[in-house]
């Protein structure tokens, strides 16, 4: 295996790692990031905040009800008690308990308005509750995965760090230096292969003496656009 090939075989194990790391990294923002349970959780909080609202409003109005229905009845008794002769101011009673009585019909409708609305409101706390319920054991089971893949990848990474060592040896250690440098600069693209007389990554067109020079010779050539490593098959 002449230098070029070998060099290219490194890249080989070395996008491998890149991966496998990349993908740690990846797992670890995933399972850092929480904002589906915090929406969740914020809509079950403000659904309960909304029921025990209504559920305030129904009670208060029911107790406007009941002092409602008191007056009327006092009103009641007064007006057919007999206690009062005076024709004016029964007069004034018949109105007054008119007006009470049209007062409680619209406090009934205000009442079942008031129980609807709480009805809605229970119904969407329930619907809240299930969902932070499903996304905490959908969470879960997701960070469960993520776990176990994140270990397979430590142990991908453990046999990739000894496949690099193993490949890099014989390597001169300047070209190894040469190689990582460019690999950290070129994206993981450090050697390119010539595909039918041009550099695969960038397009240019390679000089057939050059092409002679990679395969027979231990001597690396440099695209003279992109500066990777050239390599052919
Ligand atoms: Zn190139």
């Amino acid at each position: 295996m002449n230098l070029p090939s070998k060099l290219f075989e490194l890249q080989k194990v070395a996008n491998k790692l890149y991966a496998a790391q990349k993908r740690i990294f990846d797992i670890d923002q995933i399972l850092k990031n929480n904002k589906e349970l915090h929406a969740a959780t914020s809509a079950f909080e403000q659904a309960k905040k909304d029921a025990t609202l209504k559920d305030f409003h129904v009670r208060e109005k029911a107790e406007q009800e009941k002092e409602l229905q008191n007056k009327i009845s006092l009103s009641e008794s007064t007006l057919y008690g007999g206690m009062v002769k005076n024709p004016k101011e029964l007069q004034d009673l018949q109105k007054e308990l008119s007006s009470l009585k049209k007062r409680a019909k619209q406090f009934e409708n205000e009442h079942l308005e008031l129980m609807s609305q709480l009805e809605a409101a229970k119904k969407t706390l329930e619907e809240k509750e299930q969902n932070l319920t499903d996304v905490k054991s959908k969470l879960e089971q997701q960070a469960i995965t993520l776990v176990a893949e994140k270990e397979e990848l430590a142990n991908q990474i453990k046999i990739s760090n000894q496949e690099y060592l193993v490949t890099s040896t014989g390597l001169p250690e300047n070209m190894k230096k040469i190689f990582e440098d460019l690999f950290r600069t070129k994206k993981g693209k450090a050697v390119a292969i010539i595909d039918e007389g041009a550099c695969s990554v960038c397009g240019l067109s390679i000089r057939e003496s050059q092409i002679q020079q990679i395969k027979s010779s231990n001597q690396i050539v440099y695209c003279p656009s992109c500066g990777r490593m050239l390599f052919i098959e």
